[in-house]
Order: C-alpha cells, then structure tokens, then sequence
C-alpha cells in the first residue's frame, strides 16, 4: 500500500509542548489560565484592527455567542450563506430562529451580494421585518466579496457574524479575514489552518463585548458570593492546556499558510495544461486566500471523466479527497428553509473536488496526486 495522502492534518510547531507543560507545572489545568490569556492575546495582534478576541471551546461556539450577542431570538430569521459547512447555520437553530440560505458568486464561491439584498427585501416583504444577522463564510480560505456585503448590510442596518473558521490569514484588501463584522468567527479544529484539537474563537469589536462573552462562555455567573444567575449560561470557554496548543501554533501559523499557498500554487501549474479541470483561483489580488484547501473543478465533458471518477481512482491510490461542501439549501434538515439560490453552489457541489492541501506534504505528495488525475 503507498502512503497514505490525507486532505488536511494537524501540523504541529514544536513548541506546543512547553506550553502545556508550563501549564501542568503551575497546576493551571483548567479553564482560564495564563495560556488562554496568551493565546488570545497572540490572535489580537495578529489579526489587529484593535479587535478584541475570546478564545472559545469551538467555532460553532462561538457563531452561538455571536448570535446570543445580537440578540437573536426565536422569531427572528438569520441569513447565512447557503454554500458552507453545517456549522454555520445550525446555531441559528439552536436560538430557535429561521434560517434563510443565499446562494454563492461564481468569483468567490462565497455570498453572492445581489441575492443578498434580493433576500433581505424579500424577507421584508414576506415578514414584516429585517433579518437579524447575516453570515457570509469565506470558504476554503477565500475571501467573500466584503465591500459590497457590508455595504448591503449597512445599508438596512443589518449586524455581520463573519465565519473566518477557514480563514486565518486570509486577507480581503490587505484586512484580515474576521475583523469585518460586528463579529467575526475563528475554528482551530484539528483539520483547520492551527488546531487546538479542538476551539474557536469570537472577534468582538470592543471590550464589552468581549466581556459579555466571557460571561455566557462561563455559565453566565453574576458576580456575587454565591452562584447567582439572571441569564442562561454555557460552558463555552476554551481550556488552559488546549490553549497552550494555540500559542505553539501560532508561531507557526505564517509558515503553514505559505506551505498551503505554495502547495495551491503548485497544483495551479501542475494541472494548467489538464482539459476540463480548473484549479479555483482569486478573482484577484485583493483576494489573499490561505488557500486551507485547494480545490478543482471537473467539467466532464471537456475532461473526459467525472469528479467521481477522480475521486475514486484517487481513493485507490490511499489519497483522501472530498467533494465541495454540500449546499445547506439542498440539505435534508434543511427543507422547509427559506432560500435564495442561483444554481451556483449546486453546480460546484456537483463537479468539485477538494485536493489534499496540508502543510505538512512534500512536493513529491502532491505530484503523486495530479498524476493519479491525469492518469485517465
Ligand atoms: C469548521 C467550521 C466551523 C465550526 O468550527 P468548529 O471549531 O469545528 O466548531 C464553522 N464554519 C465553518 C465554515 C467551518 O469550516
């Protein structure tokens, strides 16, 4: 059997151990702690625009709190970008609120801006009332088309809940991916660009914020002697020793990213002259995607075989792949949801394939991948 290719592993730094040890040394095996501090501390500076970060248990978590912030109640509806991974949405479920799914951009693949004010109008019309938030993902790592999401959004006064989960280090006209809503949202699950095993994060834009989230993140207690609670709480905070994990990672958070992006660039020239497969590009350089995963699309025509027959041939040469996340509007649970599709994330869904894109595969790896595709 050949090695086993995988899409995308843990890779971790080095340093992750120190951390923890310093942790078990001190006996701050705990929630809270001086890691947690710290690791918050190294996302402020690295994603800047004087934002204020609070590292959570879990992205999904954090989109929770997000929506708990602004409020988001069980009348209300929620659009969030039709074209991502479950978690995006399912909290809006978890508030008791409604779903409203918009479909993609072909340039991004992310929240197409005219179904987006089409949406907003609708549900207007429909509801007697805006929708409370809207999420845009930037998928993959690519930046969705901010300027004119959050001109929308500002227009009919309309809070953003970015989901950055795939995006860090991701850069829309120089600006870090996260820093463009009211919140934005980070994911260090054991797939994304770092990992903290497991964790999230929430981008608040002021100290209050940041506050009032680590207030519902602890099972909201109010401050007094004895346990004293006025609002429902959670356990949402993000352990000591996972964040100890955080801060090896991110040393190294720069250096995998360009590994991704090298590993992107490689596949790009690797695949240039294959008919019927495109690698997904930027639309340009105002896009600075991470590039987390490298993803191709197969026209079977012009290439003379299907995305399945890619993946297939792949899988037997022990090389994971995975097609495009499936639609939330196309999702069984998701039925009955209000929703505003153009046909583009169904076409992606159906003819795209995400690559393995870790930054800890060689150049070799990947060479062995693009042969497997060409070898019809
Ligand atoms: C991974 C991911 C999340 C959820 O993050 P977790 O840390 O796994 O809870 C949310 N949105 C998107 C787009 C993701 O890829």
């Amino acid at each position: 059997m050949k090695k086993r290719i995988l899409l995308s592993l843990a890779h971790m730094g080095g340093k992750e151990q120190d951390f923890i040890q310093e942790a078990f040394d001190t006996n701050w095996v705990v929630p809270l702690g001086p890691n947690v501090n710290g690791f918050e501390e190294d996302l402020e500076k690295y994603i800047g625009e004087g934002k204020q970060v609070v590292a959570l248990s879990a992205g999904t978590a954090a989109i929770h709190l997000g929506l708990v912030l602004l409020g988001v109640q069980s009348s209300d509806e929620v659009i969030c970008q039709s074209f991502t991974f479950a978690a995006s949405a399912n909290p809006i479920k978890y508030q008791g609120a409604t779903p409203v799914f918009v479909d993609s951009e072909r340039d991004t693949w992310n929240m197409d801006p005219v179904l987006l004010e089409k949406a907003i109008l609708d549900r207007k019309e429909k509801t007697g009332k805006y929708p409370k938030a809207i999420i845009p993902v930037h998928l993959y790592g690519m930046p969705a088309k901010m300027d004119e999401i959050m001109a929308i959004a500002n227009k009919y006064d309309i809070p953003v809940l970015e989901d950055a989960a795939e995006a860090l280090g991701s850069n829309y006209k120089g600006r870090k991916c996260g820093t463009f809503g009211h919140f934005g949202v980070l994911s260090f699950n054991g797939n994304k660009i770092i990992t903290t095993s497991g964790g999230g994060a929430l981008i608040c834009n002021s100290e209050k914020e940041a506050k009032e989230t680590m207030f519902y993140a602890t099972q909201a207690r109010e401050n007094a002697p004895h346990y004293q609670h006025e609002k429902i709480g959670y356990n949402y905070r993000l352990s000591n020793i996972c964040a100890g994990i955080g801060r090896g990672q991110m040393m190294v958070l720069d250096e995998h990213m360009h590994r991704r992006q090298a590993i992107h660039k490689l596949y790009t020239e690797l695949l240039k002259e294959a008919k019927g497969i495109t690698v997904m590009k930027k639309p340009s350089d105002d896009f600075d995607s991470n590039f987390w995963l490298t993803c191709i699309l197969v026209d079977p025509k012009k290439a003379g075989q299907t995305r399945e027959e890619i993946a297939d041939r792949l899988a037997q040469d022990n090389i994971e792949t995975r097609p495009l996340w499936k639609p939330m509007h196309l999702q069984p649970v998701f039925k009955d949801t209000p929703m505003y599709v153009n046909g583009v994330s169904e076409a992606l869904f159906n003819n795209g394939l995400c690559l393995p894109s870790g930054s800890l595969l060689t150049n070799e790896d990947i060479q062995r991948v693009v042969q497997v595709i060409l070898e019809k």
